[in-house]
């Protein structure tokens, strides 16, 4: 009788509001912010809201090298089944994940919180334009080695958190290209291929400047990204976001970054460099907002998950009101980037050398006086004094200039029959053909004169670049080889792959070594893949 009136109670639950005392908590909650999440911590926390709210649906974005699942929860009123369940379904699919630097945690107990306003709370109202997809632990294995060791000076969780790598000892948010962990392998199949969110955030805590806002984020800024997107998160987002922060939530934010020297604080203010290995910028590049968020380090654990909870809550909040602008906007870089494949010209270049160059919007950045001591190397010794100053004026050198260039083709020939690159390619999810029939036709062509290895190991890599000389000249193809058409909305991240000069493709991460290198051929040798030019004709197929 008693299990009957509890399964009575329980079923009326998922359907009526949830008293506040009845749901479930963060440990950061729990603990007064004196701890974060475990894994066991957050796999509870999501059944528990499941048992609450029919709202939640749970996937699996990948398991990670330990073994450990890594939920993705699927929030919607109602949760979509698939994606296929939204075809007809004007709502929009936007997507939160944290703690892919598992020391840097508070966004993971930010996240089940939003997950919980989304689902039982205020925040539900949401759901009637957006789909909201959830990945509050990224790094499961750096999550479960927690020290109070592990960055020491970052201000709290007493506790102590993780550690920034995953069970290969790799950084994830240096894998958006190489895609070389399970986790970024999860992202990019099992979220950004499947269900196509028109928005990523990727939550961090920085280790940087000194100032006094507690919440720094910036947009994709990768030059090759679709210019109308940049122009909009530089022009319309940031001042919405930084507005809502300060009005709503009563926190201050600033575009991350830190001083371009310490000594001469209004020279500049400089964020992460534009190579789409980061993976706020490899979405940018596949034309979607995409954003990074840093905390900053030196405030307390409860004001940084709070603050990154407003922050979260705030961009929910932009993209319900601004959805159909949104979903418009992307719509449009994709049919754009589709067009410029199908007929490139001029002036459709893809970079690959940057400059830094200033924002026409500088920044106003509340900081502190500081004391600077040379050290003798390049980084002197900083300390903050507690005299407030305000730094105006400062120049944001967020916008990556042009500075060498290569012609876009219409597409890519690969001259060899190794699986490794093609492999790559449709990791990322790019479409690749292949030739019905032997092909004539001109071609530019790559001669490596050098190829030179980083002095040290990043990743496990020691990075590739390559030197050289373009030609023209008429070659055959025969039937089979693969090609890869610039007339698809991932070109620009198949040109970032494929470009022998890209920097940050797979020439960098050495999968093009063994073809490229002089251990067996005369140099110079041919870099194995061909750009295609001018209108070809060519008769295609999907690859097998
Ligand atoms: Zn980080």
């Amino acid at each position: 009788m008693l299990r009957l009136i509890l399964l009575i109670a329980l079923t009326a639950l998922a359907t009526t509001p949830v008293a506040a005392a009845d749901l479930p908590r963060t440990r950061a909650e729990a603990s007064n912010y004196t701890a974060t999440s475990s894994h066991a911590d957050v796999m509870a926390f999501i059944q528990e809201l499941q048992q609450r709210s029919n709202r939640v649906r749970v996937e699996t974005l990948g398991t990670s090298t330990e073994g450990r699942p890594i939920p993705l929860l699927v929030i919607g009123d109602p949760a979509p089944a698939s994606p296929g369940d939204l075809r007809q379904d004007p709502r929009a699919v936007i997507y939160f994940q944290a703690n892919i630097h598992a020391g840097e945690v508070e966004g993971k107990d930010a996240l089940l919180m939003v997950a919980r306003d989304l689902a039982t709370g205020p925040a539900a109202r949401y759901l009637d334009r957006l789909v909201v997809l959830i990945a509050p632990n990224f790094n499961p294995d750096g999550n479960e080695q927690v020290s109070t060791r592990n960055r020491p000076n970052q201000n709290g969780p007493a506790g102590g958190v993780g550690v920034r790598v995953n069970g290969q000892n790799l950084d994830l948010n240096r894998d958006g290209i190489k895609l070389e962990s399970p986790e970024v392998r999860g992202l990019v199949q099992n979220v950004l291929g499947r269900w196509d969110p028109v928005f990523f955030l990727d939550s961090h805590t920085h280790n940087g400047s000194y100032h006094q806002e507690p919440v720094t984020w910036v947009w994709g800024l990768n030059p090759n990204g679709d210019a109308g997107i940049f122009d909009y998160m530089a022009g319309t987002v940031w001042p919405a976001i930084e507005k809502q922060m300060r009005e709503r939530h009563g926190t201050l934010t600033l575009p991350h970054g830190d001083f371009l020297d310490v000594r001469e604080p209004a020279k500049g203010w400089v964020p992460l460099g534009p190579e789409p290995r980061y993976l706020s910028n490899y979405v940018g590049l596949r034309n979607r907002l995409a954003v990074l968020d840093e905390q900053y380090p030196y405030v307390d654990f409860e004001t940084r998950v709070k603050g990154a909870r407003s922050l979260m809550l705030s961009f929910i909040d932009f993209l319900h009101e601004r959805r159909d602008e949104v979903v418009a906007l992307v719509g449009r870089a994709d049919r754009a980037t589709v067009a410029r494949g199908a007929s490139p010209g001029p002036g459709d270049v893809f970079v690959i050398g940057t400059e830094a160059a200033a924002l026409p919007r500088t920044l106003t950045i509340r900081g502190f006086e500081m004391e600077v001591t040379d050290t003798g190397g390049p980084y002197p010794r900083v300390k903050p004094t507690t005299t407030t100053r305000v730094y105006e004026n400062v120049p944001y050198l967020a916008r990556y200039a042009p500075k060498r260039t290569v012609r876009l083709p219409r597409g890519y020939l690969i001259g060899t029959r190794d699986p490794v690159i093609v492999d790559k390619l449709r990791e990322h999810g790019v479409t690749v053909l292949q030739l019905a029939a032997d092909a004539r036709l001109e071609v530019e062509a790559f001669s490596v004169t050098k190829l030179k290895g980083a002095g040290s190991s990043d990743q496990g890599h020691y990075a590739s670049t390559v030197e050289g000389s373009y030609a023209t000249r008429e070659m055959t193809f025969p039937a089979g080889t693969w090609f890869v058409s610039m007339a698809q909305p991932l070109a620009n991240v198949a040109a970032h792959l494929l470009e022998p000069e890209s920097p940050d493709g797979l020439v960098t991460w050495n999968f093009l070594d063994r073809h490229i290198a002089f251990q067996w051929i005369p140099r110079p040798v041919e870099y194995p893949v061909y750009k295609v030019h001018g209108p070809a004709n060519l008769v295609t197929a999907p690859a097998q």
